[in-house]
């Protein structure tokens, strides 16, 4: 980690931080979100907090354990390039196959049996080698991978996973809940519930507490009672959760899964089932224990992993799952007035000036947030773990590419919903309640939004938060990844022809000015013209990447454009700020973002960029040039990232880093030179789009 120093307004040194590799970022505590509105369901008179290890790097727990594992394997030698085997599935398969992808050892994963095929989708861009092994049990997928290991004379890593488990938990699970807790003074820790598949991550948080010679915490281990929960009891070490005192509850399968839709739906918790399965023995015990105790549940995993699993209702109806499936949502009526599609995307509300002595930028009908670099360790609601992301230093990609300089990218998909977006859609929430515009956000009102759904994830996200009914309009060429998402969060979720031009009624533009027309209380916040778009970035993205960047210079920027939103604010504030860099922005082939106009609109495959108008929250003038985009090189690109370096990207931000690369070649950058790319989301949408072989094969974008 490289502490980055340089002199703030009032003197003093302000230490922005950036990372050497995805790792070094896994450093960072976790956040704890207090749960209020189960509380108020569940009429609790104490407080659970939830440790969000979800936002880990690789999304889940077990990234502390890899990372843990592979550090006592480096210490007795195993270097770069070496060959390690590793029973794991789930996400412990994917948190092992990241850190090995960043320290470029190769892997291979022996996996009891299971259906997991989002996992293997994954596993496999991260260059691993997966044996899945005709046992259903981990201990006898253990004794076969370790037998192979011998056979094959190559290190088992086997031997170190549950003492990593252990000590990676102790020491920085446990501490920085209790750093927590101190930080914020909410009281002392009553239990902490924790889902059991090893028990070894319980077993070292109790140790933690039987060190302090704190006895009066409760360590609560949950289990699945038929051991039907993906990663839940299947590998338990009784022994160890005996003798550190973890306590055991168990769940029912179902309730789970039920209980866990409702945990995300209601509180924006993007929780795993065996994390839901722990907040719902939480409840069970906040019930049990004194009033005003304080509980904390570490929950395991995000929803990741399961989109075509419990969280998707086809999943649910065919394997005769106990869970009520959701309804479907209000359509637009066939018939409408024309008048209700008379509507200027272009047009960007308020308006934007610029001091000409300072530079600096307002808005005509918002008021500016002052920027807090603070990433505090007890969040108010999930919506604070938006933002603050971490900017990380490329070691493979540049060089392997002939490019000298360095190359910095923003992880935006390390926010709470998942990718830069979250940022937008929170912004464009407070505002509308701060100021009723562009419609008052009263209880009860329905947020309409069309999306290429990054934006409808945040939008739900919030909407789930503040208690808001969404509905999310979305062309049918986005992934059922991103619907799934967000329905989970409570939306309703219209597709739209992917031909359909925005001013179709049929588009999701037309469908949802359609609707807004039919719904009372409805409000379309609109991010191709809300300043909450480019005032998200120009407020925050931007001056974190400034402050994280400190005393080295920036000399180019480079963003996808969609709405504009991104490239926009952040332009605004770079060239405020250093007006020596330059920012260039990259456009997919078939959108007329780069102009000119005429441009022939075609269809491409990487989501979430270009348009076939101008958004009104873009202003090209801000950008200092263009690069055009093609799809093959972006997803090869995102691939490369994923398999080289450990960043689990989506499509658009190989996109950027493709282009960005192209840049530094054709600019001749030196070594010195520094560039920072954002990438706005990760791989949880494109599970079975990019990241999977036969869907690349199709396109011929595998081809040589
Ligand atoms: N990439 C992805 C994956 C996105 O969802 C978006 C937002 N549409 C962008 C890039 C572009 O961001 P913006 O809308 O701010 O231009």
């Amino acid at each position: 980690m490289s502490q980055n120093g340089v002199a703030a307004n009032n003197g003093s040194t302000r230490k922005g931080v950036t990372y050497n590799n995805i790792l070094e970022a896994a450093q960072r505590p976790t956040p704890l979100v207090p749960l209020r509105k189960l509380k108020v369901e569940h009429q609790l008179q104490s407080d659970i907090y939830v440790k969000l290890e979800y936002l880990n790097i690789a999304g889940s727990l077990e990234d502390r354990t890899a990372d843990k594992a592979f550090q006592f394997a480096e210490e007795i030698g195993v270097v770069r390039g070496d060959k390690v085997f590793v029973t794991a599935g789930g996400s412990a398969a994917i948190s092992y196959a990241t850190v090995a992808a960043v320290k470029g050892i190769k892997l291979t994963i022996y996996a009891p049996k299971g259906e997991f095929a989002l996992v293997d989708t994954v596993l496999h861009t991260l260059g691993v080698d997966v044996v899945e092994l005709p046992v259903t049990t981990y201990s006898e997928a253990r004794a076969q991978t370790e037998e192979a290991a011998q056979q094959k004379n190559v290190f088992c890593l086997n031997k170190f996973t549950t003492n990593a488990a252990f000590v990676a938990n102790l020491q920085k699970t446990a501490c920085e809940i209790e750093r927590a807790m101190n930080n914020k003074s909410i009281g002392k820790v009553g239990a902490v519930v924790i889902p059991l598949n090893t028990g070894a991550p319980a077993a070292g948080i109790a140790a933690y507490y039987k060190g302090t010679g704190d006895h009066g915490v409760r360590v609560v281990g949950v289990t699945c009672k038929k051991d039907t929960i993906p990663e839940m009891g299947l590998d338990l070490k009784k022994d160890l959760l005996q003798e550190y005192g973890v306590e055991q509850r168990e769940v029912d399968e179902d309730e789970a899964y039920a209980f866990t839709r409702h945990l995300i739906g209601t509180e924006g918790i993007m929780a795993g089932p065996s994390s839901g399965a722990a907040v719902l023995e939480a409840i069970k015990l906040a019930k049990e224990l004194p009033a005003g105790s304080t509980i904390i549940v570490v929950l395991q995993d995000g929803i990741r992993n399961y989109l075509r699993h419990f969280l998707d209702d086809d999943w649910i109806t065919a394997h005769k799952k106990n869970v009520v499936t959701r309804k479907d949502g209000p359509q637009p009526n066939s018939t409408y007035d024309p008048k209700v599609l008379e509507y200027d995307p272009t047009k960007l509300a308020g308006e934007w000036t610029q001091d000409p002595v300072t530079k600096s930028w307002s808005h005509s009908d918002v008021e500016f947030n002052e920027f807090n670099p603070e990433r505090p360790l007890v969040l108010d609601t999930v919506l604070d773990a938006i933002g603050k992301t971490p900017l990380v230093k490329l070691q493979h990609v540049p060089k392997a590419h002939g490019v000298k300089c360095n190359v910095y990218v923003k992880c935006e998909y390390m926010n709470a919903g998942g990718s830069t977006k979250d940022r937008i859609a929170k912004r464009m929430v407070e505002i509308a309640e701060k100021t009723g515009r562009p419609g008052k956000l009263v209880p009860g009102v329905t947020l309409i939004e069309p999306t290429s759904g990054n934006t409808g994830i945040g939008l739900s996200l919030a909407s789930a938060v503040r208690g808001y009914k969404c509905i999310i309009t979305m062309p049918k060429k986005m992934s059922k990844e991103k619907a799934i998402a967000m329905a989970s969060l409570g939306s309703t979720i219209i597709r739209t022809p992917n031909e359909a031009g925005f001013d179709s009624p049929h588009s999701h533009i037309g469908v949802a000015l359609r609707l807004k027309s039919e719904i009372q209380d409805a409000v379309v916040l609109d991010q191709y013209c809300n300043p909450g778009n480019p005032l998200a970035h120009y407020e925050q993205t931007a001056e974190e990447i400034i402050y994280d960047m400190g005393d080295k210079h920036i000399d180019l920027v480079v963003l996808t454009a969609g709405t504009g939103g991104t490239v926009t604010g952040i332009s605004r504030k770079i060239h405020e700020k250093i007006p020596t860099a330059k920012v260039v922005g990259v456009d997919p082939h078939g959108s007329i973002l780069a102009g000119p106009a005429e441009t022939d609109i075609d269809f491409y495959e990487v989501e979430g960029i270009g348009y076939d108008f101008l958004p009104g929250t873009l202003d090209t003038s801000a950008i200092d040039y263009w690069a055009k985009s093609h799809d093959k090189e972006s997803f090869l690109m995102a691939r490369e990232l994923i398999r080289t370096e450990g960043i689990l990207c989506g499509g658009s931000s190989g996109c950027a880093v493709h282009y960005a690369l192209e840049e530094c070649k054709s600019l001749n950058l030196p070594a010195d030179a520094n560039v920072v790319v954002l990438l706005p989301d990760g791989i949880r949408n494109y599970i079975t789009k990019f990241l999977d072989d036969d869907w690349m094969n199709e396109r011929h974008f595998l081809d040589a």
